[in-house]
């Protein structure tokens, strides 16, 4: 039996191109920064999304972590959406090791804030008040449907930004995924942001590896932070030479993966007892729910599980589909039929 992993985009593994490009790397020590492997990439990235600088980290929560290590002091406020990765998935790192003080405001379900809601939450110069920093976004937004976030919504971001002082991070694991579904190149999402984090590792297919790309200042600093935490890598070139031809190649298959979301979208919203948002379908994420027809949700996970299709359930009736590099349309076809099986 075919088992058709629809858990994560992480859950691909290095392509052949990949495997031979490690193969053939060049390597040095990148903590001396001689990795040409490591380097290339860095320089590669920085250019992709229009930054001066960047760097290599282990993982989308360190790059996060980093660059929120560099754009605050201990007591500062960062102000992000309260569906935010950053704020539900990284184990609170932020105020953890940096003593930073998370300020939530509603994300809509299209993954933005309101403008309103953000200028609401900033600090005024008061001896009682934290000191607010920093805004964070999120594009595509992972809890709110893999949404895109237009460049006309992040500019207008960067005005109120720019009006009390404050910086702006983006935490773009899936920001080619973004730009694609925009059918916008992916400058126009990072323009106007301080600091951009990327994975390598979700819809690119790589084994590891997330960037920070910033100005050289900023990825100065964010070598030092990362050193702290222990990401610090010696031969990195292993990470690099399969982050360059996730930057290099897989970025094309972005849109594959959007047709095949959209494809199973479709499907579930034609089988009675499921039900999805198709409208809000845009990348390589589908949410849908179960309806309360008998069926336990363990029941549901139980018997999908049986027929080989693994997925992640969210709680409350909410289920969670990825579409990635290894998901084929036949597989999709798959799935709607073991979908009709189970709930009818
Ligand atoms: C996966 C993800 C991260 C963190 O990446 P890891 O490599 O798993 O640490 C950060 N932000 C978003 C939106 C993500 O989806």
């Amino acid at each position: 039996m075919k088992t058709i992993d629809l858990r994560s985009d992480t859950v691909t593994l290095p392509t052949p191109a990949m495997r031979d490009a490690i193969y053939n790397a060049d390597f040095g020590d990148d903590v001396y920064g001689e990795d040409p492997s490591t380097n290339r990439l860095e320089k590669m990235a920085a250019e992709m999304v229009g930054k001066e600088d960047a760097i290599l980290v282990p993982s989308g929560t360190m790059g996060n972590l980093i660059s929120l290590l560099v754009h605050c002091r201990r007591g500062d406020e960062i102000i992000l959406g309260d569906q935010a990765h950053i704020f539900y998935y990284e184990v609170g790192g932020m105020s953890a090791l940096g003593g930073i003080v998370p300020h939530t405001v509603t994300n809509q379900r299209d993954g933005t804030m309101r403008l309103e809601d953000i200028e609401a939450a900033i600090s005024g110069d008061n001896i009682h008040y934290p000191r607010t920093r920093l805004i964070c976004l999120e594009n595509s937004h992972n809890r709110c449907n893999g949404m895109p976030i237009t460049a006309e919504y992040t500019d207008s971001v960067r005005e109120l930004a720019n009006r009390y002082g404050l910086g702006i991070h983006l935490d773009g694991a899936r920001i080619f995924n973004a730009a694609v579904a925009l059918g916008v190149p992916v400058t126009d999402l990072t323009r106007c942001v301080d600091s951009v984090s990327l994975c390598l590792s979700k819809g690119l297919s790589a084994p590891v590896g997330s960037i920070v790309c910033s100005s050289c200042e900023f990825i100065a600093e964010a070598r030092r932070v990362r050193k702290i935490l222990g990401g610090g890598m010696r031969q990195a070139g292993i990470i690099a030479a399969a982050g360059i031809v996730a930057l290099e190649e897989m970025t094309k298959h972005l849109a594959d993966d959007h047709a095949n979301a959209r494809r199973l979208a479709g499907g579930i919203a034609g089988i009675s007892g499921l039900k999805v948002d198709l409208e809000n379908v845009r990348t390589n994420i589908v949410f849908f729910y179960l309806e309360n027809n008998g069926l336990t949700e363990d029941n549901f996970m139980t018997r999908l599980e049986e027929r080989g299709v693994k997925l992640l359930h969210l709680g409350s009736f909410q289920f969670r589909m990825v579409t990635h590099h290894e998901i084929t349309a036949q597989d999709i076809n798959l799935v709607l039929e073991i979908l009709k099986d189970v709930v009818g």
